[in-house]
């Protein structure tokens, strides 16, 4: 997601208190930064930050962090925070290839990707955010007995985040391929902007839960 550029929207993110701005400082100590040790639950790509938003009404036991790297889009996630402000939840803008030098290995208990770039050339296939580089990344970071969860409406992204499993050490923990027609999956489902958006659409959203055995 790519908005106009506007202006202003770095000059809003560095003053504001719901962004980390020195976010490479904080590695190892974000409990510090909280202020407490609950989980830690990251949105990799969170866009306007609808979906964050909304888990971190509804989970005041976890600590979320989105992570985006446009600007632009940002700002908007600031503005839901400047209506109604939630103490477990603060933004990142950063460029996900440099996860780890963020979070030290094992703080993040969960990731979500939602409806993430797809990339479609082969020739970019490790800048999507489901490839096994990526995993490389996620596995440090996160937890041993954590999950990652990835929804998106793109077919060909998600065969091809499928696909990337074995090869990285990941194992399927749940899958569908028409999530808004799973009783089961729904039951705790928070939709995000895309997904809202594509839904409407009559596109099928496809979704899995990952883990590796440590
Ligand atoms: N998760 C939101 C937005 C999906 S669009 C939703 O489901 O509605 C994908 C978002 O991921 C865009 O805002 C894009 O800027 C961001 N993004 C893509 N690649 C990224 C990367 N490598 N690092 C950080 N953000 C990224």
């Amino acid at each position: 997601m790519r908005l106009r550029n506007i202006t202003g929207s770095r000059e809003v993110i560095a003053a504001s208190a719901y962004v980390v701005h020195e976010e490479r400082r904080w590695r190892g100590k974000w409990a510090q930064l909280f202020e407490n040790t609950l989980p830690i639950h990251i949105e990799i790509g969170m866009g306007k930050g609808k979906f964050i938003h909304t888990m971190a009404r509804l989970h005041p036991e976890i600590n979320y962090i989105g992570i985006e790297k446009y600007s632009s889009v940002l700002l908007r996630a600031i503005q839901k925070m400047e209506e109604e402000e939630l103490p477990n939840l603060r933004f990142i803008r950063m460029e996900a290839e440099e996860i780890t030098e963020v979070f030290a290995p094992g703080e993040v208990d969960r990731i979500y990707l939602n409806f993430s770039d797809p990339w479609p050339k082969d020739r970019h296939a490790r800048r999507r955010l489901p490839s096994r580089q990526f995993l490389a990344r996620y596995d440090v970071i996160l937890e041993a007995r954590g999950q990652l969860e990835f929804k998106t409406d793109n077919r060909e992204l998600f065969d091809f985040a499928v696909e990337e499993l074995a090869p990285a050490g990941w194992k399927l923990r749940e899958i569908t391929r028409d999530l808004h027609q799973d009783a089961v999956l729904m039951q705790d489902n928070v939709m995000t902007e895309y997904e809202e958006k594509f839904s409407a659409m009559g596109n099928p959203i496809y979704k899995y839960v990952i883990y590796r055995e440590k």
